[in-house]
This record gives structure tokens, sequence and C-alpha cells, in this order.
């Protein structure tokens, strides 16, 4: 045989990762019981579950299955450990979570068998990218235990948290999730995915070594049904985390609604892979490999749709199903593997179901010509061409080694493509014209965007989905606010006293946020003589909807009455339906352009609606005293916030920007904080100007278009505002307003579906039904739960809070070098 010869012919010879340790480990520690309080406690049911290595089928070790009764015991030790976490200085804390990057390190290799004997995933994976990444989200969130009281001023931890995670990146999602939640002075309790729980329960044993004080994390392994349900219901608890599918996200909305508790969820994807023809092909191939062929495909944010442009796709496909001939499934433990084994059989069936129902569909199918071991659960690198769009392989996430690809003409039809899906979780974006990249980057619909890359992660830079794949980040500063509130919103006030007819005046409102704003006033106030008393004009005309930029008779033919507090009636209001709102809704989205306009000519419309409010202050504030019967000075103090509160928006357009994240990588994340779309806005009661103002200034400052229900008993502030928002060259739909009954019209808003978030500043059985009615599309919330805020301060009422509120952060990774 010649040199030649053995070059064409060699293979790989199995480079096996020795599982003895591991395998030791597991033996030493089984059966495996309950981490809760530091110690290893006996499950209530006395029951275990087995884990079950993919690659052979066979069980690896028993774990605990609890119940909610352990649930119970878990969530009281960590809000007996809370009483001190929760208060212990930041450096302290930082230097806990210092030890346990230090001690995830010093396991590394024993994680890395562990994490590729329970899940199937490669071990060259697990040691290269799971156990690093992991090791280094909790040095990070060292740094930021350690700056919290500097950098987060003001904000103070939930409590206890209750943390649910995947078993496709098992110690991986756990630390997303713990290590900002403890850095912010939290508690936790985690449940592990049922296939998965083996390196939680080695981590458990690191937190015990590291010293953590006791209830600080507690862990808990069992089945969905029992701890998963009985977390998310959990009185205990303020804040659930979920990482999984969309399906069970929903129903975690479901269930939390109404709770108060905060709610993050990363869900599931549908990402797009996109090819322009000046892209550097044998890359691309590269890429697409890690994008759908990396962790067998089992990746939320995999690269799983592949869009390429026409005139190179057929070169692009030879290319890659030569590079699919050698990939390499086998043993997860042998180094030279590509791709390891399914989690489950349930999964692999899946996989199998869906790749039958693509052949069904007419998609051809392409495979390796070899073979898959048959002593595991295995499956090989998979593409379809000739997909239809709407097609179910085209649609559903497999969640698996399966590609489905699909061509494109121009940019704008890629786009179009792209983002023909109800997940947002990712996208890629391949060229060699940056200009061409970048320009696409900020038109997908996904938390992070790849350009010439893909599937890169670092706990610097947020990950986290648009529309169906959830809200909430995690990673980067942004993901912090997830796990903390202002110290503020510990002492809200009770519900707002007004009635719907407007009949009982709220006495909190007219005496003590007054007495403390008059305290400060303007000496321009000073010499303002105060009419106790005014001429209320007659009932004089019927105020309309404001839709498209245009007053519209409402769609019902009705009108409400509007009452001042006495009883009188002062004005008529349209009582708008289903209808208006989705004219509302349908205006709103083609004033879409708003948001790509510069932040300049933004901010230059929000100051100008200032200015001509200014010009009309009386006439604004005796509109006030007529609805609430507060005093003239009272109500011109209201229009005078309103104008401050104006200019704070005007200038935080063109200031609250993004950053530009140093990953560990040669290259940049640029975090972009992009509007969220159509907002639904649902006004407070109080503070019929103010209150009006406060939501929809910040709403559209970031490049939103809103559709806004004002307060229903003191509806005429928001009316009387369409001659501003038309004499200040706001475009038409940008502020969209329908009138009439708050909780109702709020439903509607809630369940729509082209509706992106919904604010609601009502009472807490309404937040609770848009909690509800937001599950369908997934949208973001933002509800009051009945309680009032102090609109006048600017602490309370105006700020970051909102500015994060009417955003999303886009994460557009940008590698660079030769
Ligand atoms: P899953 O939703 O079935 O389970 C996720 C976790 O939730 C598990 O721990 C499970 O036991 C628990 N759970 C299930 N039902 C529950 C319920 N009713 N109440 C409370 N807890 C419940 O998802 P999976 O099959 O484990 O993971 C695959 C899915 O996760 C995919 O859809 C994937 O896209 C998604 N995922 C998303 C991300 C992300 O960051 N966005 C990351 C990884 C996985
Ligand atoms: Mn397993």
């Amino acid at each position: 045989m010649s040199v030649m010869d053995i070059f064409e012919t060699m293979d790989y010879g199995p480079a096996p990762e020795a599982a003895s340790p591991a395998l030791a480990w597991l033996k030493e520690h089984q059966p495996f019981n309950l981490f809760i309080n530091n110690q290893w406690v006996q499950p209530a049911s006395g029951q275990y579950l087995d884990s079950v290595n993919p690659a052979n089928g066979k069980v690896l070790t028993q774990v605990a299955s609890a119940n909610s009764a352990d649930v119970d015991a878990a969530v009281a030790a960590a809000s007996a450990a809370f009483e001190k976490w929760g208060k212990t200085p930041g450096h302290v804390r930082a230097r806990y979570l210092y030890a346990l990057a230090r001690q995830i390190q010093k396991h590394s290799r024993l994680l890395a068998v562990l994490e590729a004997l329970d899940n199937g995933k490669s071990i060259r994976e697990t040691r290269d990218i799971d156990i690093p990444l992991v090791a280094r989200h909790f040095y990070y969130h060292a740094g930021w235990a350690q700056l919290m009281a500097s950098e987060l001023p003001g904000y103070q931890p939930l409590g206890v948290v209750g943390q649910i995670i995947p078993w496709n990146f098992p110690l991986l999602m756990l630390a997303w999730k713990i290590a900002p939640a403890i850095a912010m002075g939290n508690t936790v309790v985690l449940k592990p995915a049922r296939y998965t729980p083996l390196t939680a329960l080695k981590f458990a044993e690191i937190v015990q070594e590291s010293g953590l004080p006791p209830g600080v994390i507690n862990i808990l392994t069992g089945e969905a049904s029992q701890v998963g349900e009985a977390l998310v219901r959990h009185p205990g608890i303020k804040k659930i985390a979920f990482t999984g599918s969309t399906d069970v996200g929903r129903s975690i909305r479901r269930a939390t609604a109404g709770s108060g508790k905060k709610l993050s969820l990363e869900l599931g994807g549908k990402s797009p892979f996109i090819v322009f023809d000046d892209a550097d092909l044998d890359s691309v191939v590269e890429g697409v490999v890690d994008a759908i062929w990396f962790n067998q495909g089992q990746v939320c944010c995999a690269g799983s749709r592949l869009l390429v442009q026409e005139n190179i796709a057929d070169r692009l496909l030879s290319k890659l199903l030569i590079r699919m001939e050698r990939l390499r499934v086998g043993d997860p433990l042998d180094k030279a593997i590509d791709i390891g084994a399914i989690v489950s059989s349930t999964q692999l069936q899946e996989i199998q179901r869906l790749v039958a129902r693509g052949v069904e569909e007419g998609a051809q199918v392409w495979q390796p010509s070899w073979a898959c071991p048959t002593d595991g659960y295995f499956f090989p690198p998979t593409l379809f061409t000739n997909v239809s769009p709407a097609s179910t392989i085209a649609q559903v996430e497999i969640f698996g080694p399966v590609l489905v690809a699909m061509t494109f003409r121009t940019p704008a039809e890629a786009v179009e493509l792209a983002n023909n899906t109800r997940y947002g979780l990712a996208a890629s974006v391949w060229s060699d014209n940056i200009n061409l990249a970048l320009d696409i980057a900020p038109k997908i619909k996904a938390g992070s965007v790849w350009v010439n890359c893909t599937n890169l992660f670092d706990a610097s830079s947020g990950f986290g989905g648009y529309r169906e794949s959830g809200f909430g980040r995690e990673g980067g500063k942004e993901g912090l606010y997830e796990y903390v509130r202002h110290a503020w919103e510990a002492q809200l006030a009770s519900p707002s006293g007004y009635t719907p007819t407007g009949r009982a005046a709220n006495g909190a409102s007219s005496s003590s946020f007054t007495d403390s704003l008059l305290a400060g006033i303007d000496d321009e106030l000073d010499g303002l003589s105060a009419p106790e008393t005014i001429e209320l004009p007659a009932i004089d005309r019927t105020s309309k909807l404001f839709i498209a930029g245009k007053q519209a008779r409402p769609d019902s033919g009705y009108s409400r009455t509007v009452y001042d507090p006495a009883g009188q009636a002062i004005g008529e209001v349209g009582d708008g339906n289903r209808k208006d709102l989705r004219n509302a809704v349908e205006a709103a989205h083609k004033a879409s352009g708003w948001a790509t306009g510069t932040t300049h000519n933004r901010a230059q419309i929000l100051y100008y609606m200032a200015e001509n409010l200014s010009v009309r202050e009386d006439e604004f504030a005796r509109r006030i005293v007529q609805q609430t019967g507060r005093s003239h000075v009272d109500a011109m103090s209201e229009v005078q916030t309103v104008i401050s509160r104006l200019f704070s928006y005007a200038a935080w357009t063109d200031k609250f920007e993004g950053g530009v994240h140093r990953p560990p990588l040669r290259g940049v994340v640029l975090a972009m904080p992009e509007a969220i779309g159509v907002i639904g806005i649902a006004c407070p009661d109080d503070y019929p100007l103010l209150g009006f103002i406060s939501l929809v200034a910040p709403a559209i400052a970031m490049g939103n278009t809103i559709v806004v229900i004002p307060s229903q008993i003191a509806p005429l502030s928001a009316t009387d505002s369409y001659q501003v928002f038309e004499t200040s060259d706001l475009p038409a739909g940008v502020v969209n307003i329908v009138t009439g009954e708050r909780d109702a019209l709020s439903q509607v808003l809630a369940e729509h579906d082209d509706v992106d978030a919904m604010w609601y500043f009502g009472t807490a059985e309404g937040s609770k039904r848009v909690e509800l009615a937001s599950a369908g599309n997934m949208k973001r919330t933002w509800v009051n739960y009945g309680h009032t805020r102090n609109w006048l301060d600017s602490v309370q009422g105006e700020g970051q809070e909102f500015l994060r509120a009417a955003t999303q952060v886009k994460n557009i990774w940008v590698p660079y070098g030769e």
C-alpha cells in the first residue's frame, strides 16, 4: 500500500474518553436524594426514577422523584435562607459565585463526562463548550454581585425563585438560571429535566463544598407533573424562570397569570440560516454543521431553516451533501465523533415522525449512505430540499439533526422568509458584504443574530426570544433585571379608589401625592390664581376615536357619558369595540416605519408635543379639574409634569442606547434595544393626562406604534390630545386611541395575535385576564396587579423601567479578522 493509498483510505480510529471515574462517582452516591438546605433528603414519595444513558439505553443511576411536599420543604428552606442571603453584601456573594466557578473548573472533566453520559451529547462539545461556558457564567455573575450596589442602585432581590430547565444543555441552563439569581441576592429552587439530572446533582455537591449558606440553592429532581407544576403554583415563589418548549411555556404563563410572579420564558425556535450568494461557501458548510448538527440539533436556536440565494443553491447543496457523508455519528465519549445520541427514545420517535411527515409532504430527503449505531437512540444528519415554506417541517421545531432548505432571490425575500415563523429566537446571516449583513440583521425578528457565525454564546451577551420564543433575557446586564425589582415596589399602594362612574373621589391622589408635589412646585405656579370652581361647558360633542391619524366614529354607534365626581355629565366619548380595535391595530402596523426612522426625528416630535401642550396648558388643566374635581393648581401641576415627562422621553429617545459587548472572541456583539412592535396600552384611572402620557411617550419614543385605551372614567384628557398629536407632526397610525370599557377592550388587545405587547394599569382581576389572554401569541405583558404607583414621582412614573418595557434587546454577533 502506498502512502497515497493510505492517505486516501485513512479513517478515524476510536479516541474514547474513560467513563469509569464518572461511573464510580455515580455508584458511590446512588441513589441520589433531593438537595435541600445543603443536605441530601429522601423524597417524600420514597420513589426514585431511572436516569438513562441514551447512547446505549442502559440505566446509569436512580434519582429521587420529588412531589409537592418536597417542593414545600425546599421553598421553606429557600425562604429562610433569603432572609440573610438577600442582605448579604455583594462582595460576599461575589466570593461565593467565584468559588462556584473555581470548583466547576476543578471538576470540569467529571462534569463533561457525566453530561455526555446522561444526555448523549459528545464529550467534544461538553468539554469544549458546555462546561467552560458554565464556569464563565459564574465568573461573569460574580462580577455583577460585586457591582450590584453601584450599578443597580435602588434595586433589590425578589426572594425565592423557581427555575425549570430542559435537557438539551443541562448544566449550562442551570448556570444561566442560578448564577444571575443568586448574584442578585435571590435564593432558588431548581428542577432539572427528567432525562438529565446528573450534572445538577454533581453541582449540588459543589455547592456543599463551596460552603454556600444552606437553602440558597435547592435542587429537586422528578417529574414535570409533580415538581414542575408545584413550583409554578407555589405561593412562596416570587418568580418563575423557565426554559423549554413553547407549549409548556404557554401553560406556565396561564398558571401564573394574576399571581404577581415575575416570569421569564426561553422557548422554542425555528431559526433561519441565511446564505447570500457572495458568502464564502466553505465557511458556510462548516457553519451549517454547527447550526444544525451541533448537539444533535437539539438546540433551541438551531439554524434549522437553511435559506439560500437561488443562484448558489445547487453549489452549496452539493458541498453540503459531501460534508454530511463525512460526519460521524456514534459513541458520545469518543472524542472523534461529530454527533452523539438523541436524548431519549421518545424524542427519537418524534424526530422520525416529523421526518416521515416531510416525506409525505413531498419534500426531498437526503441522508448519508452509512447507518447509525443501533444500540442507542441515534439519528443521522438529515437535509430536506424542495420544501414549501408553509409545510410542517418548515414551520414546526423538529429539535433534531434535521435541516430544511429553501431558496430566495432578493434580500427582501430573504427577510420575508426568515420572519415567516411564529418564533424569533435567533438567526444567522452569511455574506462577505458586511453592509448587506448589517442591513439584514435589524430586519430579522430574533433575539440573537450571528453574522458569518452561528450558535455562539457568552455570559456577557443576553440571550432570549422575540414572539413565541418567549420573553426575558439571560446573560448581560439586561438579564439581571429579571431577578430584581425596585425597592419602592415593595410598598406599592393598594388599588385606586376610583369607581367606574368616577363618583368616588380618590383621596390618595388628591391629597398625599399633591402635597408632596406642591411642596416643591415652581415659582411659576406660585403666582397662579387657582379657581376652585370653574364653569362647566355644556355637553358639546362626542369625542370620537382616533385611528390612523383621523377621528373615527365608533363602530358600535354608541357613546359613553363621562361624569364628574359629583355625578354631573360632562361629555361623551365613543364606545369602542372589537372592530375599532382591529382597525386601530391595523393602522398601528401600517405605521411601523416609525421604528426605522431616526431617533432624532422621534425626539423632535416629542419635544414638539410638549411645546404644543404647553401652549394649551390651562385648557388641559381645566379638563383635569372637570373630570376629577381636583384643584386647578393641582391640575396645573399634573400638566407641568406631563410637559416635563415629554421632555424626558424626547431626551431618552436618542440616548437609550445599546452596548457593545466584548465576549471572549475576536469580534464584537452589538446589543441593540429595538422596538417591540405594536403595543396595546390600557391607562390608569388616576391622572387622566399624566397616566396617559407616561405610557404613550416611552412607547413611541422607542419606536413602537400603539393602541391606547384611555382612563375609562376620565378619558377626555386623552381625546383632547388628538390635536396635539396632529399639530406635532406625529405620523398617522403611531398613536391610535380607542375609548370605552377598559377591561373588555384590554381583553381583546391581549388576545390579538398582531399585538406584540400589552401594558395594563387597572385592577388585579383585569391584570390577571390580560396575562391569561396574552398566552395565545406569548405577547409580553406589563401589568400593575391593581396597585397604583405615584405617577407624579419621577422614579416611579418615568425612566428606564418604561424604556426597557418598550424595547427588546437584539444581540448581533460580528466576528472579525481574516
Ligand atoms: P419541556 O418544555 O417539555 O420541558 C422543559 C422543562 O419543563 C423540563 O424540566 C420539564 O420537566 C418541565 N415541565 C414540563 N411540563 C411542565 C409543566 N406543566 N409545569 C412545569 N414544568 C414543566 O421541554 P424539553 O423537551 O425538556 O426541551 C425542549 C424544548 O426546550 C424545545 O422546544 C427547545 O426549543 C426549548 N429550549 C429553549 C431554550 C431557550 O433558551 N430558548 C433552550 C433550550 C431548550
Ligand atoms: Mn439521561
